[in-house]
């Protein structure tokens, strides 16, 4: 038999309606013997995400009464599952186990601790559900005492089923630790490695990967049916949010497949496959397969008359970031002019500092201009397609702002071309790409 580990995100589980489709879907495939769980999400717009809530436990003046809606949220969904009294009695326990540890002392450890139990109650609750065990992250998501997370996977062995909760692990001292936010993802893909799964799967509330934010693009958007490792990287990490970019590092080497898949779309629907970087199924379909994109971005803009015949002058400005802990994104240089874009929270408050310190080691004049923001457009080979590449840059053509596009980089390896524009310009750019790339369909 196959063996599919599935993980269940907040959005799907953010009430006991949720958790009953999750236990339908996961009792409906004996294939899903692993099932990781994010805590409950928002049950609507105006609703918080149980994350958020043991978050701010650590205001003390609404201490109580935050953590009395968590319980009742808790309870509510253990009830509405007909569990029995026990899952109740647990909910309670971890409750008071959390504000005991709150009110001893407030530190980044206890609110790690708080903020780990979201995804342990959903986690408990599930398992209860299904009658299988449900193992404690602590054993599979391993932190140096530092707090880095530790990318190998235990070598551990599982039980034949089990439910794991997403999002904390701990360190050698068996101190909670947490993950990225929607850290989710990176258990479920240590779980997929440890058990050397056929598939990795991700439960959404949306149908898979959409080539653009439908937040920015209207209008109803087919999944992108496959994507190689590298383009998903791409698509994640420039704030594409379907699937954690960290997840896909950890499932690399061992060459498992990710599916995408709406929890609430009908058996058969399209949905989304990640797979290894050379399958060549993803290399046959569409030249542009999607885009990403990310506000926030700073530009350094450097000029010297002569700069590029000095020998160390982008060594001395990279040595100045490195010394305020500062990682760049893009780098172009001229003749006269040297552009360098960063994002804005590598900068810290130290912004006025480091154009000082810029300034005087590599003897430029410096400008900063800021509120920029960076799409992605994910493609296959586009170096192969310059016409591809043309188009998408004329598309932005109709933009408003001066100057239009401030930067575009294609990448090395062909699979994305980079384009930086005014923040205010984002939406604007985003839905011209994307209607240029559904032109191509159509024509
Ligand atoms: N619950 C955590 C968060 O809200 C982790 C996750 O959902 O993956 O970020």
């Amino acid at each position: 038999m196959r063996t599919v580990v599935t993980k269940l995100g907040g959005a799907v589980l953010s009430d006991a309606a949720g958790f009953a489709r999750a236990l339908e879907l996961i009792k409906s495939n004996p294939s899903r013997k692993y099932v990781v769980v994010s805590a409950p999400g928002k049950r609507d717009r105006a609703d918080t995400k149980i994350t958020d809530l043991l978050e701010s436990l650590s205001n003390t003046s609404e201490r109580e009464e935050t953590l009395s809606h968590i319980k009742e949220r808790f309870i509510g969904i253990a009830t509405g599952l007909s569990l029995p009294d026990s899952v109740m009695q647990e909910i309670e326990r971890t409750c008071m186990e959390i504000s005991d540890r709150l009110a001893e002392e407030v530190s980044e450890r206890t609110i790690e601790f708080a903020m780990s139990r979201g995804e342990y109650l959903s986690a408990y609750i599930l398992a209860a559900a299904l009658e299988w065990p449900c193992i404690d992250a602590r054993e599979i998501v391993r932190f140096t005492l530092q707090g880095k997370f530790i990318e190998k996977v235990p070598e551990i062995t599982l039980p034949e089923r089990a439910v794991i909760p997403g999002f904390y692990g701990a360190d050698p001292r068996g101190t909670v630790r947490l993950l990225p936010r929607d850290g989710s993802d990176i258990t479920g893909a240590c779980v997929a490695a440890i058990v050397h799964a056929d598939v990795y799967e991700v439960g959404k509330d949306v149908p898979g990967i959409f080539p653009a934010n439908p937040t920015i693009v209207e209008g109803p958007q087919e999944p992108i049916r496959i994507l190689t490792y590298g383009q998903a990287e791409e698509m994640t990490y420039r704030g594409e949010s379907v699937l954690h970019d960290q997840a896909i590092s950890l499932l690399r080497a061992p060459r498992i497949p990710v599916r995408i898949f709406g929890v609430s779309e009908p058996a058969g629907s399209l949905d989304t496959y990640i797979v290894p970087d050379d399958d060549s199924s993803a290399l046959t379909g569409n030249v542009l397969i999607g885009i990403g994109e990310e506000k926030n971005f700073t530009m350094f803009e450097l000029e010297r008359a002569g700069m590029n015949t000095s020998r160390h002058f982008t060594l001395k400005l990279l040595t100045v970031l490195s010394e305020y802990g500062v990682a760049y994104d893009h780098i172009a240089t001229g003749k006269n002019v040297l552009s360098l874009v960063v994002r804005t929270k590598e900068l810290g408050s130290n912004t006025e500092e480091i154009v000082k310190a810029i300034k005087k080691a590599c003897r430029a004049r410096v400008t900063v201009k800021s509120d920029l923001a960076s799409i992605c457009v994910v493609g296959n080979q586009l170096g192969s397609h310059p016409h591809l590449v043309g188009g998408l840059l004329q598309a932005l053509e109709p933009l408003s702002t001066n100057p239009k596009i401030y930067w575009h980089e294609q990448s090395g390896t062909g699979t994305s071309l980079i384009i930086g524009v005014a923040a205010t310009a984002l939406p604007e750019a985003v839905r011209l790409l994307y209607g240029y790339m559904q032109s191509l369909k159509t024509s």
